[in-house]
């Protein structure tokens, strides 16, 4: 059921033992968002345990507050009476963490998705805020003091689901509730060291790696690359090494759809879809069972070639920017 903020706030205050869950291929808004809002309801006295159920990359455990986040396996057997999902637009996106769920629905569920099903109890899905962060910190402003630890966490999640304040979801209360963070002590540094100068050796290989593959159509608007599973072990790298990548393809001058293809692991291809301006990639990924953004979009296919995927994703976007 649609709820409002007073609707959520109620229902968290009842909680005594809570599950707080983000999304598999955690980004730095599902990381910090459950790490925001597990600080938050402990400040309530509630027993609230944060979860990704994914592998998180590395260097998000540089920011101090997402190291309370556990594994769904350190959490079996918890037993809790409240679960809240944060930035997953539909169950399949919480993995594993939904044998923890004590109901068959999550209690709540905070996003921003377009593509939100509405699948909790109480649901609230505002897809005008620039990232669930933004929704974690208006409850949490009303209910506890803050702290640098708590205050980060919420940048974290801001500054990465805006590409660190450059995309058009940036308006004045994006501006305005980083400086309120900033005023709590949150430090944008270490957030933009950890999260966007991460690169080792051997991702710097695999980006290179990546660039051999890119092709450019649609008159250079169109721009693809793809990393495969022969590559990611060539390079010694794991999936989660190639976040940045599509961003990187993006970046190319006049392109408008960036996508980037990861075979990982073999039979599975995970399609990252990026636009600049104006093409809605949110439908291109729904359309093919995924979800997300107008400008950030994303879903998994499962088929036997590498480049099956990349056929049926790339006539879509051609459609798409004919439209
Ligand atoms: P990324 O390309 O970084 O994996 O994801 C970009 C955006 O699309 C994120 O907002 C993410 O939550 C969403 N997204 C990515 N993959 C999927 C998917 O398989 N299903 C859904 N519903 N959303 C996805
Ligand atoms: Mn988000």
């Amino acid at each position: 059921m649609k709820a409002s903020l007073d609707q959520v706030i109620t229902r968290l205050r009842e909680a005594n033992r809570a599950l707080v869950v983000g999304h598999i291929r955690p980004d730095g808004d599902a990381i910090g968002s459950v790490a925001a809002l597990t600080l938050i309801l402990r400040k309530l006295g509630i027993a609230a345990e944060g979860c990704i159920p994914d592998h998180i990359p590395w260097f998000y455990r540089e920011i101090q507050g997402t190291r309370i986040i556990r594994s769904v396996a350190e959490l079996r057997g918890k037993g809790f009476d409240t679960a809240v999902v944060l930035d997953a637009s539909d169950i399949s996106r919480i993995g594993e963490a939904a044998q923890l769920l004590p109901g068959r629905e999550p209690d709540v569920v905070l996003d921003h998705h377009v593509t939100n099903t509405g699948f909790g109890a109480l649901n609230l899905c505002l897809p005008n805020y620039a990232a669930t962060a933004m929704i974690v910190h208006e409850i949490g402003k009303r209910l506890v003091p803050y702290d640098r630890e708590l205050a980060e966490v919420i940048l974290l999640g801001i500054a990465t689901d805006t590409g660190f304040f450059k995309y058009a979801t940036v308006d004045d209360r994006t501006f305005a509730v980083a400086a309120e963070l900033a005023r709590h002590g949150a430090r944008i540094q270490p957030i933009a060291s950890a999260v966007l100068e991460h690169r080792t050796p051997k991702t710097i290989r695999l980006l290179v790696d990546m660039f051999r593959t890119l092709r450019l159509e649609a008159g250079g608007k169109l721009a693809y690359a793809y990393v495969s599973a022969e590559m990611l072990r060539r390079a010694g790298c794991g999936e989660e090494e190639t976040e940045g990548f599509v961003g990187e393809i993006r970046a190319l001058h006049g392109v408008e759809v960036a996508i980037l293809f990861t075979e990982w692991p073999e039979g599975e291809v995970h399609v990252s879809l990026r636009s600049k301006a104006y093409v809605d990639v949110s439908r291109i990924a729904r359309a093919l069972g995924g979800g997300g953004h107008p400008r950030a979009a994303g879903c998994t296919l499962h088929v036997p070639r590498l480049r099956d995927a990349i056929a049926r994703v790339v006539e879509a976007a051609r459609v798409a920017l004919l439209e």
